[in-house]
């Protein structure tokens, strides 16, 4: 199975714009992609469920659009893969959890809603880490995803569903939601783009929720000029989203050609330190730390002004983050009790209802969030735990905003290390550190992508991730399409002077 780039795919872009012009037919595009999902699915597992009735509809009713001369929108005829936590109307939604076995939202989220109207065509719903708990897909109650570019690994998570998806050609685009990584680690991990977008540009309206307060959608791609794409069909102010912003889009398809000339980059020293790497005892893969620098030299070359810089806060991020998340969960997933959602077990009373109800229906990572973050916010614990993780997430909010100041965008690794085996990382604490690069941005609010950038252990991709402030989507598509080049070039790979 190879990643990139299907014989007879081509890129959303160029898929949209043959299918608008009346020279491909989206039903023999989405025909292709469900023979592959067919073929291979059974193997990679990135679907719960594939709609393929549904899709071969909503193609032919694009190719009747196009005949009939009407206007199709930017994404005719793409194929789309959704993670399993997006509302679907008439589409079983699981969150990859059996407590919501049998459950069929009565409405599509707004994302949905978008992309169906700009044309695009929904394949299937993806796996997940259950309610987008984990790192690797492995929490999912339906098995894991392997990732198509070595089976034997993870494919990441929690949107592993959707990043390989993207990665086997099953779809041309995927969506995932990233509460604290859960797009940018698994794109990196399978080798394809991911944009983690600012809090509130994206709306979150029929996502399930898992962290209100960091959740955010956004899109996979094989190319950075497909994230853009799909990224601005998505965005913009939904008034049935209370904390959608009201100027939250700015297109950044146009911005792909900008260049980074005269761009202020800093290489933040906290998640490149020479003493991260495991071969000078820290958590790192050396590799992932050389591709990063190598960027940096990368965009240098290409005008930009390149430093490195400190961000101390920035790794406390994790500790917050693993306070913050759980503490909104245990509230957020106090609805499925057996009475307001669901699959309900018989009980003597009903306490003993929803205790039976919520020890099937869940699974152990879910319950480990669950209890984690009730006791944060239990009394007498409150202002240790909870309080205090607010007080950091302030503290990186200001040290964030001041470095902007400085830099127009920020580059770290995106993931530790490259796909790592199933089981590898068995112990939580080992599965959350895999998030340290990535859960800064969610706490602060503002977007991050990732962009493949050369190889690492047994020649899998490695992401490097590019963050930015607020509403700074369109620098990020400046720099990514900028390292996406480079990459495509060969100036990614190893040279004679970093570690192999
Ligand atoms: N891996 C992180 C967690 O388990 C992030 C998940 C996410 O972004 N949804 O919480």
């Amino acid at each position: 199975m190879t990643a990139a780039g299907a014989a007879d795919g081509g890129s959303a872009v160029e898929i949209a714009a043959a299918v608008a012009a009346g020279d491909r037919s989206a039903v023999e595009i989405v025909d292709a992609h469900l023979a592959r999902i067919a073929a291979g699915d059974g193997e990679i597992h990135a679907f719960n469920t594939v709609v393929a009735d549904r899709a071969r509809e909503r193609a032919a009713a694009v190719d009747r659009a196009v005949a009939a001369g009407e206007p199709v929108g930017p994404l005719a005829g793409v194929p789309v893969a959704l993670k399993d936590n997006f509302c679907t109307r008439g589409v079983p939604t699981t969150c990859s959890s059996r407590i919501l076995d049998g459950w069929v939202p009565p409405y599509d989220a707004t994302a949905v809603e978008r992309l169906e109207a700009a044309g695009a065509v929904v394949v299937g719903k993806t796996n997940l880490d259950e309610f987008a708990m984990g790192s690797s897909t492995e929490n999912s109650a339906f098995g894991p995803t392997r990732n198509p570019l070595d089976v034997t690994r993870v494919p990441g998570g929690s949107s592993g569903g959707s990043a390989a998806a993207v990665a086997a050609d099953f779809a041309v685009l995927g969506f995932g939601s990233d509460t604290g990584g859960s797009i940018r680690q698994p794109a990196a991990l399978c080798g394809v783009v991911g944009l983690k977008p600012t809090y509130g540009a994206v709306s979150r309206y029929g996502l399930v929720a898992f962290a209100s307060s960091l959740d955010q959608i956004g899109p996979f791609a094989r190319s950075v000029a497909d994230a853009a794409l799909a990224y601005d069909t998505v965005a913009g102010h939904d008034p049935r989203d209370s904390t959608s912003l009201p100027d939250g889009h700015r297109p950044t398809v146009e911005r792909l050609t900008d260049g980074v000339e005269g761009l202020r980059v800093g290489v933040v020293s906290e998640m490149t330190a020479p003493e991260l790497r495991a071969d000078r005892g820290g958590a790192f893969e050396p590799a992932v730390i050389d591709r990063c620098h190598r960027a940096a030299d990368v965009l240098a070359d290409a005008g930009a002004k390149v430093d490195e810089v400190s961000i101390p806060t920035a790794v406390a991020g994790l500790a917050a983050y693993y306070m913050i998340a759980p503490a909104e969960a245990s509230s957020n997933l106090a609805r499925y009790d057996g009475v307001r959602y669901g699959a309900r077990q018989p009980g003597a009373n009903t306490a003993a209802m929803m205790t039976a109800s919520r020890t099937a229906g869940f699974g152990d990572e879910v319950k480990r969030r669950i209890m984690l973050g009730t006791y944060a916010l239990s009394a007498g614990y409150y202002d240790a735990f909870y309080g205090k993780a607010q007080r950091i997430r302030t503290l990186m909010i200001r040290e964030f905003d001041r470095v902007y100041q400085q830099y127009d965008v920020l580059l770290s690794p995106t993931s530790p290390c490259v796909a790592f085996p199933f089981g590898a990382k068995a112990d939580p604490l080992t599965m959350y550190y895999n998030d340290v690069c990535t859960i800064p941005s969610n706490l602060t609010g503002h977007p991050a992508i990732s962009v493949p950038f050369g190889t690492g252990e047994a020649g899998l991709p490695v992401g490097v991730q590019v963050l930015g402030p607020k509403l700074s989507e369109g620098e990020l598509m400046r720099v990514a399409a900028a390292l996406e080049a480079a990459a495509a070039a060969g100036g990614a790979d190893p040279t004679g002077e970093d570690t192999p």
